[in-house]
């Protein structure tokens, strides 16, 4: 399964562990975290563990379903 991710923008706290975590996949671009690569699967689940926001979701690519991370 390939896998995507959004940012709830509105969910974001800025305390940046996504990009702690994969730092190759997220920035911080002021107080809100963006993706600027398309990341691995392992990357992106990493990073959504890792959001103490909740703001990470993760889709598969594919049917964009929400998939547990
Ligand atoms: S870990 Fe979550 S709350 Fe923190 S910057 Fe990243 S997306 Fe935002």
């Amino acid at each position: 399964m390939t896998l995507i991710a959004q940012i709830d923008e509105s969910a974001c706290l800025g305390h940046g562990d996504c990009v702690h975590v994969a730092p190759n996949v997220f920035i911080l671009e002021g107080d809100v975290a963006e993706q600027v690569a398309p990341g691995s699967d392992e990357a992106l689940r990493n990073a959504a563990r890792a959001c103490p926001a909740g703001a990470i979701i993760i889709l598969d690519a594919d049917t964009h379903a929400e998939v547990d991370p």
